[in-house]
């Protein structure tokens, strides 16, 4: 054993101080889409080994402390979720949903270089930097109130642009009010153009794990029109670590794939290691659940999510739900409420994502101290004094 030494008291104690603060912090969380009800200790035992998913999942390779043969079978649970053609589907496990956006705009400009990528106002902020980092010309897109692309802005600013190849960044969910781009509606405007060169790409990070289950559909997914899909694993399903999966169409992937002989495989992933651990964590949830637990999880949060918005409404609060969401929209809050539940604000809106950790009794708590503060909300304001006192 290489490190043979202990820690000192001080630093034990620093240990000890960190895991009461993350405990107390997970506790009162309503603002960030991230599930906290999981169990994988009896995963713990695969920490003593260096896994690593070097190379591409599909693909034999040399290093062999890996798990690949579990990141294929979450592969392919999803690519049944998303209604891949069963002949036609390929992807990875991902460090998150930022990543596999990276990766659906790489395959998207390898097959249309002069193309442009088209995305609306309320797409997350990684996107851009994604789209920064590969060099592709963008327009973006105006969102409707509720957060859902403004299909006439995209239709005419298409048909301006209809000599370029379209590339369509869809949100499945989006980072504020859960609003969901129509891909139908998307095929639709891009075959009235007559645009034969297109590729849509569905960033599904925050609500594909559930859009499986909603009633009635939206369209979003592999038969919908979507030609690569992003996922976050650690929100709905919940890992210990970020995690993301990337699907695509094998027969796209196979035109950017390169061998390399140093690893024994291709180099089809845009990291060169790749946390091993995981897939193994998501191949677990997904084979304790299964998709009928999975449509579970989904309806205890909209059952939630109906609560939270109605009991927001009881006391006043002007609550309101995206079709099918388990995000529930709210007035910007007191800072002291912000502070405590860690609610994301953006301009004059804040939201509460009833993740299926969240129950109704933390709601109540929730509401009840937003009806008992007194305190006012501070609005941001310029102060013109530039004395420098
Ligand atoms: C969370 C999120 C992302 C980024 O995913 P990470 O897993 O945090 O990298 C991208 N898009 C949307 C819509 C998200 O909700």
């Amino acid at each position: 054993m290489v490190n043979e030494g202990k820690l000192s008291l001080e630093n034990q104690q620093k240990l000890d101080k960190l895991q009461e603060e993350l405990a107390s912090a997970r506790d009162t969380f309503l603002g960030y889409p991230v599930s906290k009800d999981f169990d994988y200790s009896e995963l713990n035992k695969f920490f003593q080994y260096p896994i690593n998913n070097l190379g591409d999942p599909f693909e034999q390779g040399t290093y062999r402390v890996r798990t690949h043969e579990m990141e294929r079978e979450v592969i392919a649970f999803f690519a049944k979720l998303f209604r891949a053609n069963p002949k036609d589907f390929w992807g990875y496990v991902t460090n998150g949903g930022s990543e596999s956006n990276l990766y659906g705009l790489y395959i998207a400009r390898e097959l249309f270089p002069k193309a442009m990528v088209y995305y609306s106002e309320s797409t997350h902020y990684s996107v851009r930097k994604n789209i920064h980092l590969l060099n592709i010309p963008s327009i973006v897109i105006k969102s409707q109130e509720n957060g859902e692309m403004d299909y006439e802005d995209f239709e005419n600013t298409v048909r301006m642009n209809r000599h370029k190849p379209v590339i369509v960044l869809a949100t499945f969910g989006t980072t504020m009010k859960e609003a969901k781009d129509d891909i139908g509606r998307i095929k639709g405007i891009l075959s009235n153009l007559a645009i034969q060169d297109h590729y849509i790409h569905c960033d599904a990070a925050l609500a594909g794990s559930f859009g499986p289950f909603m009633q009635p559909r939206l369209p979003f997914d592999f038969m919908d029109g979507a030609d690569s899909i992003s996922i976050s694993g650690h929100k709905f399903i919940g890992s210990p670590i970020p995690t993301g999966v990337l699907m695509a169409k094998r027969s796209n992937r196979d035109r950017i794939a390169k061998g390399i002989s140093y690893i024994g495989s291709f180099d089809t992933t845009i990291t060169g290691s790749r946390n091993g651990h995981s897939p193994l964590f998501l191949w677990y949830a997904l084979k304790q659940l299964g998709v009928e637990g999975l449509r579970q999880r989904y309806l205890h949060s909209l059952a939630v999510a109906e609560y939270c918005e109605a009991e927001l409404q009881k006391i006043g609060v002007n609550a309101w739900r995206n079709p099918n969401a388990i995000t529930v929209v709210l007035p910007k809050t007191p800072q002291s409420i912000k502070d405590k539940w860690q609610l994301a604000t953006e301009g004059n809106i804040s939201h509460v994502i009833c993740m299926p950790n969240v129950t109704k009794t933390q709601i109540d708590e929730f509401v009840n101290d937003l009806k008992n503060c007194t305190e006012q909300i501070i609005e941001e304001e310029f102060s013109y004094d530039f004395s420098l006192s």
